[in-house]
């Protein structure tokens, strides 16, 4: 369905809500409404489905392994239509649907028989991992198809079903992927609802939901955990983050620029786990700023369907009034623009890559999460002040530390207060590692058997062995 809507204007039609071309402003087609009431059938039919789905692993693991395969298949469709919706370029889309089809297949050939318990004791004590029931998933704009399946795949692999909402400013390509790997399944075990708020509010708070799985923001990541208080349904957050990447005395600039650039940029810098802030020691400030910058401005931003393209736009008109918010505050804190600094003068919702140099410590793009593209990078005298700085906000993601002695690295590294520090890279996970945000950006562990288990509970049976007297 064509729309034409002026920038950023959400609107209805039918039932319908627009979704926004990011690369244009304008809308290009529209998703399902879907209301607060409607979930209860939703929600019973999941539970529903859940009877069969848990009860036989080796259905499931067929069932996710042809999965995987169809969501393959639907490569040619799927990533265009993400990075049509998403903005991002349409290599980065193909790499969504690929990891979403190997997560697939982690998953489904993952194992979560019973287990002894050996404690010394005349008893046969045994848990059994049973699924928890229908799965609520609430998943944000900047990984559509990556994040939801880091969901689905091993809620549904533990035995669960699933009901999962994607932000409404990416719902499309997510319904596509919950239709493809739907054909592989029995009915209702996957259930892809798109609509506006209240929608999410009223799933994370649905009683009949027995897991919320949420990633997004803090703020709304609160309001989640409150909804779901309601039914004590557990709950995981990932949550945002604002990693500080650290570079030592001894790291080779030029060696390691092009890495710390698209860590920080990649996706437009709108992933949680991007670098968010650069600490340069003092005698490298000026080559690091400078190294940075010139990579910004010569990167090629574009429609993501363009194939030149490096970088998209970003997703949607209040996340570019942010991005420019933080900017022009910094700008009046006393910062310098390096490199970009503003929007760039065409349609969509475009913002030229930006190094801030001279950012106060104190400034919002420092403090908070930007998720966009500029990057503060600041000086330091000291590692204890380094450090300090890097853990001094309410974020716990990631850090990494930059440099050449490896080992002195790491010995940093293992002073950063977060969930996963990288040495000399960043924002690198396998499927196999856990990813687990502390401090305020969550709640619980995504990836590796801690996501599968994360969708399980111990029954135990708990068998004496000897007769007593
Ligand atoms: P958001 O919190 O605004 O929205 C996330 C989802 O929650 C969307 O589907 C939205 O429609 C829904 N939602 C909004 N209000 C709700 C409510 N009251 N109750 C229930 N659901 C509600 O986040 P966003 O702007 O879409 O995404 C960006 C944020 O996500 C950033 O902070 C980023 O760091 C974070 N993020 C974290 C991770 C991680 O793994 N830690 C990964 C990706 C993104």
């Amino acid at each position: 369905m064509a729309a034409r809507l002026p920038c950023g204007a959400p609107g209805t039609h039918g039932g319908h809500f627009v979704v926004i071309d990011p690369a244009t402003g304008e809308g290009f087609d529209a998703a399902p409404d879907r209301q607060p009431d409607e979930l209860d059938a939703v929600v019973d039919r999941a539970r529903t489905a859940w009877h069969g789905w848990r009860d036989d692993p080796v259905a499931r693991r067929t069932a996710l392994l042809a999965a995987a395969d169809a969501v393959e298949a639907a490569g040619a469709d799927l990533a265009p239509l993400l990075t049509r919706e998403q903005g991002k370029p349409l290599a980065e889309s193909h790499a969504e649907v690929a990891r979403t089809a190997a997560r697939l297949r982690y998953f489904a050939e993952m194992d979560h028989g019973p287990q002894r318990i050996a404690d010394g004791r005349p008893v046969r004590s045994e848990i059994r991992w049973r699924p928890l029931g229908p799965v609520a998933a609430i998943v944000p704009w900047n990984f559509p198809l990556q994040l939801a399946s880091a969901k689905f795949a091993p809620a549904l692999a533990a035995g669960n079903t699933m009901v999962l909402k994607p932000s409404p400013y990416t719902p499309l390509a997510t319904r596509l992927l919950g239709s493809v790997v739907s054909t592989a399944l029995p009915e209702d075990v996957l259930t892809i609802v798109t609509g506006r708020e209240p929608l999410g509010a009223r799933l994370a708070s649905h009683p009949g939901i027995r897991h919320v799985t949420f990633t997004g923001s803090i703020p709304t990541g609160r309001a989640v955990a409150e909804g779901a208080a309601a039914s004590l349904a557990r709950v995981t957050l990932e949550l945002g983050g604002n990693d500080a990447a650290i570079l030592l005395e001894d790291v080779d600039v030029e060696g390691i620029a092009d890495r710390l650039f698209w860590a920080a940029f990649r996706n437009c810098g709108q992933v949680c786990m991007a670098v968010k802030r650069v600490y340069a020691p003092v005698r490298l400030y000026s080559e690091v700023v400078e190294a940075l910058a010139q990579r910004a401005k010569t990167a090629v931003v574009g429609p993501g369907l363009d194939p030149g393209s490096q970088l998209g736009p970003v997703n949607n008109a209040p996340q570019l009034a942010r991005v420019e918010r933080y900017t022009n505050q910094a700008l009046a804190d006393g910062a310098r623009v390096a490199a970009g600094g503003c929007r760039l003068d065409r349609p969509g919702y475009f913002f030229a890559p930006t190094i801030l140099a001279d950012v106060p410590a104190g400034s919002p793009v420092v403090t908070e999460e930007q998720f966009g593209p500029v990057l503060p990078v600041l000086p330091y005298g000291s590692l204890d002040e380094v450090v300090e700085a890097a853990n001094s906000t309410a974020f716990g993601l990631g850090g990494s530390v930059w440099g050449t002695d490896l080992d002195r690295a790491e010995t940093v590294a293992d002073r950063l207060e977060c969930g996963t520090a990288w040495i000399n890279h960043h924002a690198e996970l396998s499927l196999a590692q856990p990813f687990a945000g502390i401090k305020e950006s969550g709640v619980g562990v995504a990836g590796g058997p801690w996501g599968l288990y994360g969708n399980l509970r111990p029954f135990v049976v708990h068998r004496q062995e000897e007769a007593r007297p």
